[in-house]
């Protein structure tokens, strides 16, 4: 039995908080981990300004459902659902992902959830667990499949290393450098081949 994982944000959509930053022209919402490398304090950050701009759970849908799946996601992943099993492993929130969700046809999604009051005011984040896409892997070896996956980003590699073969795709240098047991691809279309060779089944692209 054989399951492909991927990463969503940088492999299927553009990286989400920054695109909603473009969109809604909130420069602060560009900040990630690089400028501010405690988790907890971005989000506090994140939500404040959320707040701060009046922005509801629908508004940010709103905005979010302007953006679109990165070019070839979408056929990317039809095809990939009819020769493995699919699961995204991301670190975004379901209310945030929902409208690129709807446009890639609803793949099965584990991530995290935004918790809102009865306004739709967005009033704190919901961790899944600790080390969410590693332990994520190591929970389907345990029914027994085997775990493809890919993903971009440092955030991705103990999910690459605990799978049975991890893909790079669309990874800066300074990653693609730091880990070179990871194949690393440049596309969706190297991707596919990628999958198909790594399948321990006679797939055709
Ligand atoms: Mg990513």
């Amino acid at each position: 039995m054989e399951l492909a994982c991927l990463d969503l944000e940088g492999v299927l959509v553009p990286e989400i908080w920054i695109a909603f930053s473009e969109r809604t022209g909130i420069k602060e919402l560009r900040a990630t981990t690089r400028d501010i490398p405690d988790y907890n304090v971005l989000m506090k950050q994140r939500l404040a300004l959320l707040d701060q701009h009046g922005l509801k759970i629908d508004d940010i849908q709103e905005v979010i459902a302007t953006l679109e799946p990165l070019p070839g996601a979408i056929d990317f992943v039809d095809w990939l659902r009819e020769r493995f099993q699919v699961i995204i492993l991301s670190d975004t929130f379901y209310e945030f992902s929902q409208p690129l969700m709807r446009q890639l046809h609803w793949p099965t999604l584990l991530c995290h959830r935004l918790i809102t009051d009865d306004s739709g005011r967005v009033v704190d984040y919901k961790l899944r667990q600790e080390d969410p896409k590693r332990a994520s892997v190591k929970a389907l070896h345990s029914l027994n499949y085997r775990v493809l996956a890919a993903g971009d980003s440092y955030n991705d590699t103990t999910m690459l290393s605990e799978a049975d073969v991890g893909f790079l795709i669309h990874a800066p240098q300074n990653v693609v450098d730091e880990f070179p047991q990871f194949k690393s691809v440049g596309t969706l279309s190297e991707l596919k081949v990628a999958f198909v060779d790594a399948s321990d089944r006679p797939l055709t692209i």
